[in-house]
């Protein structure tokens, strides 16, 4: 089964309550979305990360090796720890959207062969919130900081229900 890695703490509590049912990738160069309708997929933390357990204030990697209640290094404190695999997945939605961070201008819109659909309000929010961001402030920094998105970008964006 493939896998899905996460490392962004800015949606790791939508990820541990699996509320978070959404990932927004960039589009492959061979232009083929990874996932398909129906696929299932597992989800990990820090996937390549040796560690096993991280902190679930702040997703940093927490050594379990003397004692389950391994303080954290990062906060200091104990919060828990959640393992890095997150679950399976099944995917319910596959498409495509163009992101750009332009004054002015839509953040967000559609591209198909003949036209350029810009979307509404509403289904901003939701995709927004199925990401796990608070606000498409939060949202829009974050991937203009990743993807730098001073061009517009194509990405594909995957749904799906936790099994
Ligand atoms: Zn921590």
């Amino acid at each position: 089964m493939k896998a899905i890695s996460f490392s962004a703490t800015e949606i790791l509590q939508s990820l541990l309550e699996k509320k978070k049912t959404q990932t927004i990738r960039p589009m492959p160069k061979n232009k083929q979305p990874r996932f398909i309708f129906g696929e299932q997929a597992k989800l990990y933390w820090r996937q390549r990360s040796k560690f096993k357990w991280f902190c679930k204030k702040c997703g940093e990697k927490v050594s379990v090796v003397y004692t389950p209640r391994a303080m954290c290094p990062d906060c200091r404190e104990y919060f828990g720890l959640f393992n890095k695999n997150l679950g399976t997945v099944q995917i319910t939605e596959v498409f495509t959207i163009t992101i750009q961070n332009k004054a002015d201008e839509p953040w967000m819109y559609k591209v198909t062969e003949d036209s350029k659909e810009f979307i509404q309000t509403k289904e901003e929010q939701e995709i927004v919130k199925r990401d796990g961001f608070r606000t498409w402030v939060n949202f829009l920094s974050w991937f203009d900081i990743q993807y730098d998105l001073s061009k517009p970008k194509t990405f594909v964006v995957y749904r799906w229900v936790w099994i």
